[in-house]
């Protein structure tokens, strides 16, 4: 929009269902200049671009990054100072594991305007689609995100503070790590019956769940597509998706009850 300062919005896509958006990232979808989009946002919200903008894929793959982070960094400053109006869309939500903490610092002290919009995060989007509430009275006092996929090895997470069995535990970026993840957690205490699940590719049409149990889990993860986007999440709340799941399920969509 001319006249207007440059900025960059920092815009959560959510997990892939088009639906998810906020109105205020479809919004921002129509109104931007240029687009700066991850691996992780879906076709069909890529589909609501509008033709005559500008999009730049920095997708972004564990182990073989496509665009180095501080090379994203500068983009979008020299986009923001070209005077465009700039889209940085993320899946899920940006301060969620998206790195947009580190892209925002960025723009700050380069004294670049931004704001940051939230999205779903895949957590909230993979609960409700499988029907795995992710607190529960009864069942789960409290909810952590955890990494998988620390920055180097040495990078030790502290087992004996996740194997809590009253929290959920939700591990992103896990599947690369989910035999370490598995066998450290009944390490520290929590019961192999713990149940567990897998979600690949939550809230797509190709959404496939598996619901099984901490010891099982590697076992099933491993018979699942490795390029998709996978989300672990650990906890007694899993037992409910046997109740509460409700996508009627495309292709092989498996939700039984154990592994
Ligand atoms: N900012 C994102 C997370 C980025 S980290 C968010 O808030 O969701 C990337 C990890 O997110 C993936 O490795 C996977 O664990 C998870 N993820 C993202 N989208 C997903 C989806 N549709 N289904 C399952 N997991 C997903």
């Amino acid at each position: 929009m001319a006249g207007t300062r440059p900025i960059v919005h920092i815009v959560g896509a959510g997990p892939g269902d088009p639906d998810l958006l906020t109105v205020k990232a479809r919004r921002l979808i129509d109104e931007a200049e240029v687009v700066v989009y991850d691996r992780l946002v879906s076709d069909p919200i890529l589909a609501l671009i509008p033709p005559g903008t500008t999009r730049i894929f920095a997708g972004k793959v564990a182990y073989n990054h496509l665009m180095p982070q501080p090379e994203i960094n500068d983009l979008l400053v020299g986009l923001a100072r070209s005077g465009r109006r700039v889209l940085r869309l993320k899946g899920g939500d940006p301060f969620v594991f998206g790195r947009g903490g580190e892209e925002a610092l960025h723009l700050a002290r380069n004294g670049v305007r931004y704001e940051v919009v939230p999205g779903v995060t895949s957590a909230s989007g993979c609960g409700a689609y499988t029907g795995i509430p992710l607190t529960h009275r009864d069942m789960a006092h409290g909810l952590r995100y955890v990494t998988g996929h620390t920055k180097d090895e040495a990078d030790e997470l502290n087992w004996a503070s996740l194997a809590d069995p009253d929290t959920t535990l939700v591990f992103y970026m896990g599947r690369t790590n989910v035999d370490r993840i598995s066998a450290q957690l009944i390490a520290h205490g929590l019961p192999a019956e713990m149940p567990a699940a897998a979600v690949v590719n939550g809230t797509r049409p190709d959404q496939n769940a598996v619901i099984t149990t901490l010891g099982e889990l590697p076992d099933r993860v491993r018979s699942l597509n490795k390029a998709a986007p996978t989300l672990l999440i650990i906890g007694r709340v899993v037992a409910l998706a046997e109740q509460l799941s409700w996508v009627s399920a495309p292709g092989d969509r498996n939700a039984e009850a154990t592994g």
